[in-house]
């Protein structure tokens, strides 16, 4: 990509459903996603008249936890507003949001990207409610809209940041950093593909030196990293050519066509949008308490970046796979918790088992670590099995892969498929004679210095015993037979 004189400079506005029980104003339960249309609705997330919303304690604790973890600065005093403006799905006409006085403001949160940490400021967070979706379809040969409002009034968490990012690599990575953080928190589930989670970035150009940059261009609703990285890369260079054409950047709203890899215009922003914001006349202002923002301060779970540190120091891992290990907490937890089981062997060996052959075995059947079978107490057994040398590293794989397709315990696995290694001298001392006695030719090569085939006597071992045998063992035999035939 080239974007030669000029320097990008982005920014994101992230918006997150919060897991609350109930939504942000009403007691409809805000788990919508498998119930049918408009059946999750009341009066109040309704839009009736005179319907009186009621402030959802538990959002605003997930906020004031959000708020924490970015470092922002939590303001005691703070109020909700109507933000006006008509849509299908929006059956207020307006939604509750906050203006100018957000639950949280100034914080920021560091990114690594291959060893490199950067930090991007955080303007500020605020608490609103989702609205509710259209669906444009046809019925009958009829072009027809329909709205379901189930997901109207559920909590919603928007965080923006600074334009403190300079590259599309960043902005994805900031992005993954949020998500890892919202779901180390308990707060979101993630889920960006359904829309749980979603970006808007907005990008201009700067010649570097110039403190103005050209005027602002956002892009809406992205739902995953890749369309985060690419809808920045394609906007930088399509602004670059309109630039060195020495034609100006209107300020607009676009959205990305995932099919086309493009971004389209949708709105001009000639004029600021008027959303004739004013204060909720039927919400009380929001007065946080000190004591309790504290305990929430000092209760707040580990956070990745904190974790990652702790498995370096703690457990000795390298950088890179205490950052594999910690990417989701449900792997950092069932790690953590294979360490417990399979103690004393080392964390180390737990962490190459769990990093390499089961994530690989879990990617080949597209299952996730909770889809699985998998339990940290089993695959402690396994790894005692394989530190005590019970088994051999390749008959842990196989054991890995019964315990995927079946659920067993390894101690059945292991002794169902007969894999305990034999290292019982006189069962290894007969498959040793049987190979050398059926290799004269090589045994005399051998004596007469070519010593390399002893591990093709190993080898002839191994497969004589269906791969039972402990190499280290066979391999101590062969050599004290072979000597003793001088
Ligand atoms: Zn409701
Ligand atoms: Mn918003």
């Amino acid at each position: 990509m080239s974007v030669e004189g000029f320097e990008p400079v982005i920014g994101l506005e992230v918006h997150a459903q919060l897991q609350t029980h109930s939504k942000m104003f009403c007691p409809c339960s805000a788990a919508y996603s498998d119930a049918p249309p408009n059946t999750f609705v009341c009066a109040v997330c309704g839009g009736m008249p005179g319907a009186l919303p009621v402030i959802n304690r538990k959002a605003v604790v997930y906020t004031v936890m959000v708020a924490l973890a970015l470092h922002c600065t939590i303001a005691k005093h703070s109020k909700f507003d109507r933000k006006n403006y008509s849509y299908p799905d929006l059956p207020k006409g307006y939604q509750i949001s906050q203006y100018d006085l957000p639950l949280a403001q100034d914080g920021w949160v560091e990114y690594d990207i291959q060893g490199h940490t950067f930090r991007c400021g955080i303007t500020r967070v605020h608490l609103e409610e989702d609205t509710g979706k259209s669906t444009h379809t046809r019925i009958d040969g009829r072009d027809v809209s329909l709205v379901d409002y189930n997901r109207s009034g559920v909590p919603l968490l928007e965080i923006v940041s600074r334009p403190d990012i300079r590259a599309p690599e960043e902005a994805r990575q900031f992005f993954a950093t949020l998500r890892q953080i919202l779901m180390y928190l308990g707060v979101n589930d993630g889920n960006l593909q359904e829309g749980s989670l979603r970006a808007d970035v907005n990008v201009s150009l700067r010649r570097p030196g110039d403190s103005l940059p050209t005027s602002k261009v956002e892009i809406k609703n992205l739902n995953s990293f890749r369309s985060v990285r690419s809808s920045l890369e394609y906007e930088i260079e399509r602004q670059r050519r309109l630039l060195d054409m020495g034609e100006l950047i209107p300020q607009e709203t676009r959205g990305w066509s995932e099919a086309r890899e493009v971004t389209v215009g949708q709105r001009s922003k000639e004029f600021a949008d008027d959303y004739r914001y004013f204060p909720e006349p039927d919400l009380p202002p929001l007065v946080l308490d000190r004591r309790h923002i504290d305990y929430l301060a000092s209760h707040l779970p580990e956070l990745p970046q904190s974790r990652t540190r702790r498995f370096v120091e703690g457990y000795g891992l390298s950088q890179a796979q205490a950052t594999v290990l910690t990417e989701d907490k449900e792997l950092a937890d069932f790690y953590e918790a294979t360490v417990v089981a399979a103690t004393p062997a080392p964390p180390v060996m737990v962490a190459n088992w769990i990093s390499g052959d089961t994530l690989g075995l879990l990617n080949d059947r597209k299952l996730s670590l909770a889809q699985s079978t998998l339990r940290p107490d089993r695959v402690g057994k396994l790894m005692l099995a394989l530190r005590d040398e019970t088994i051999s590293s390749a008959a842990g794989k196989r054991v890995l892969e019964e315990m995927l397709v079946a659920g067993e315990d390894p101690e059945y696995i292991i002794d169902h498929l007969n894999l305990r290694q034999v290292r019982d001298e006189s069962e290894l001392g007969r498959w040793v004679v049987d190979v050398l006695s059926s290799n004269p030719d090589l045994v005399l090569s051998y004596r007469a210095g070519r010593t390399n085939v002893l591990q093709h006597f190993v080898g002839q071992v191994m497969k004589r015993s269906a791969g039972k045998a402990d190499p280290v063992r066979a391999r101590q035999l062969l050599e004290r037979r072979l000597s003793e035939l001088d």
